[in-house]
């Protein structure tokens, strides 16, 4: 760190994103993105006349993108969601970087899994909101009831990351009920992959925020768009935040592609299908071949093999064109966490893994 920077930044320890390599073609199952191209109706919407739109500024208040999510939420949760009940901005990270500036050290701080997502710590310690991380059981799941009448705010992802491993909606329900001044944010950056929404408790609960993005399920990591759907006082709230920071968080032509992308969920349902599908046969051959597994409903799985640590699969893996992801974390350290890709990846992950347990017998 350099003199100038303010000293409250010295403890700060930023966030680690995965790596993304430029040196050799790797099967790239170490950052969640997915196998599958945008749909077709994306490829349309980019025009050379929206190109020449550039030198113009977006729309700050994303009208026609926040229709069309909140027509794709409505349908999704069948609940009547309206564009004045989603936020929007440039990836969930940046929802998140706003949720935590403006909720979280409010009325008794925060409480997140002490293993899950990596940028809930890091925010805290941002924006210098109190918080504490709670235990994940010894299974690994979320211990839902250490999150009720806590009187404090709570971020849970669900599925958790990256166990993959979730809490039921009647859990999520009761945490929002019992702490009715205080938020709940529940990241379902996976939910597409398996797992239930709480989204439609959105219009019960007042203090609940979902948050969901494009870069897993919809195929545009490299767009960088997340939205949320919350009571349209949250919102405000969170606007107020960005119009503060940067009201043009979203440039035309990702504004444009993600409008387009909810046209076409169809075609993203179809592929989080295949995902699953592959997810689940993967989950099979990988035990039946001695190595251990969460009960993952995410695009990605979280293995184990006994006898070789993560650090020496991931390792292994790298050496064999195979990049995954390996977290340092004392409780997870033997495990490494792998994107899901198409049938013709997980085949060649699937014998690579064996060849790396056999090799270490
Ligand atoms: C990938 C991920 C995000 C961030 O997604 P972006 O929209 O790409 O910023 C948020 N939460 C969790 C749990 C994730 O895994």
């Amino acid at each position: 760190m350099s003199r100038f920077m303010q000293a409250r930044y010295s403890e700060l320890t930023a966030y680690t994103p995965g790596e993304q390599p430029q040196d050799r073609k790797y099967i790239k199952l170490n950052t969640n993105e997915s196998p599958f191209p945008p749909s077709e109706g994306v490829f349309r919407a980019i025009t050379e006349a929206e190109i020449l739109n550039l030198n113009l500024y977006p729309d700050p208040e994303c009208r026609v993108l926040r229709s069309e999510i909140a027509s794709y939420c409505s349908s999704f949760c069948g609940r009547d969601i309206k564009p004045e009940n989603i936020f929007v901005s440039n990836g969930s990270d940046d929802i998140l970087s706003f949720y935590f500036m403006a909720f979280a050290g409010a009325n008794g701080g925060v409480l997140f899994p002490d293993i899950t997502y990596g940028f809930y710590k890091v925010y805290s310690e941002l924006y210098g909101a109190e918080y504490t991380e709670i235990p994940l059981n010894a299974d690994l799941t979320v211990s839902a009831a250490d999150y009720i009448s806590t009187h404090k705010n709570t971020v849970i992802a669900n599925p958790n990351a990256p166990t993959g491993l979730c809490i039921s909606v009647s859990d999520i329900e009761d945490i929002c009920a019992s702490n009715p001044d205080n938020t709940v944010l529940i990241d379902e950056a996976y939910v597409d992959f398996g797992a239930d929404s709480c989204m439609y408790l959105t219009e019960k609960y007042k203090n609940l925020i979902t948050a969901m993005t494009y870069s897993k399920s919809r195929s545009m990591a490299g767009a960088r768009l997340g939205f949320a759907v919350a009571d349209k006082e949250l919102i405000d709230d969170l606007n107020k935040i960005k119009y503060s920071t940067n009201p043009y968080s979203i440039d035309r032509l990702t504004a444009i592609a993600g409008a387009a992308a909810m046209k076409d969920s169809a075609y993203y349902v179809s592929n989080c299908r295949r995902i699953a599908a592959t997810r689940e046969r993967i989950k099979k051959e990988l035990i039946s071949d001695g190595f251990e597994l969460t009960d993952s409903k995410s695009n990605f799985i979280f293995v184990k093999c006994p006898g070789v640590s993560g650090e020496d699969i991931y390792r292994a893996l790298k050496e064999r064109g195979i990049l995954v992801r390996h977290f340092t974390k004392d409780r997870i350290k033997d495990y490494v966490r792998i994107t899901v890709g198409t049938d013709g990846q997980m085949d060649a992950l699937t014998e690579a893994l064996h060849d790396i347990r056999l090799g270490a017998e």
